[in-house]
């Protein structure tokens, strides 16, 4: 039986001489497992629609062990993301994000649609890099059920406090009464606090005009690594540790 969905290659490793298997994050059935018969080989019809971050139409019929790709139409194969050391690292996390926190054939639409629009504004991207990657952090964890809690604190709902943390293991900001009864916490200050109340509701495409320190950005970029870290019960993102040590080199940046 054949069926045909919008996805994105998000993995690929070569497989014997020629062939390659994927994991393609697909619109209709989440991610999944993909044996490209022969994609390595010179002249294969599949190799466009078989590399990393490429999008297309997928026509697939499963096997036992995995899907295999009948035909497929390319939609966008977000070249440009290639061309640009920083678009490549911080596109490799985007990719890697989806693939250790979804389970197999477990469709989440919202996520398939955001991929896709992060990759698009990616690939247009030349600067503020940090900017676009706290944004997308965001939203991506609010869309996995992890939405941000900052309209009260999250475990006695005072709305009135001046000092405030922001707490890994209940997803929110916490007053001082309550620093001490939740042990895993992240300092956050006012201007910490309304960055990331504007970027949570400013969308992807629409960030380039908003002014924010640098330092700022990088400080919540870490709460929010370690936010997404516990709650997909992971330990570490090999994209960002390979990111950091380009940049310790002076590589990247
Ligand atoms: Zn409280």
């Amino acid at each position: 039986m054949q069926t045909k969905t919008e996805g994105i290659v998000i993995k690929e490793f070569r497989f014997r001489e020629t062939s390659k298997i994927l994991t393609i994050f697909t619109k209709k059935y989440g991610k999944v497992h993909v044996m490209a018969r022969g994609a390595y080989k010179p002249k294969s019809q599949l190799i466009a629609n078989t590399q990393l971050f490429s999008y297309n139409d997928y026509y697939l019929y499963k096997g036992r062990n995995f899907y295999y790709i009948n035909q497929a139409d390319i939609i966008d194969s977000f070249y440009p993301i290639r061309e640009n050391i920083n678009r490549v690292m911080y596109g490799s996390y985007l990719l890697e994000l989806v693939d250790l926190s979804n389970l197999e054939e477990e469709a989440n639409e919202r996520l398939f649609l955001l991929l896709k629009k992060g990759l698009m504004v990616l690939s247009k991207l030349d600067k503020d890099f940090i900017k676009f990657i706290l944004t997308y952090e965001l939203k991506y964890i609010s869309f996995l059920g992890y939405k941000p809690y900052l309209d009260r604190c999250v475990v006695c709902g005072r709305d009135k406090f001046s000092q405030f943390k922001f707490s890994i293991e209940q997803g929110g900001i916490i007053c001082s009464n309550c620093f001490s009864i939740e042990p895993l916490c992240e300092n956050m200050d006012l201007t910490m606090y309304k960055t990331m109340k504007t970027l949570l509701y400013t969308p992807l495409d629409k960030i380039s005009s908003l002014e924010i320190p640098k330092d700022v950005m990088f400080k919540l970029h870490e709460i929010m690594v370690e936010y997404i870290l516990n709650k997909i019960d992971r330990k570490k993102f090999n994209s960002l540790n390979m990111l950091k040590s380009m940049k310790d080199n002076g590589g990247v940046y």
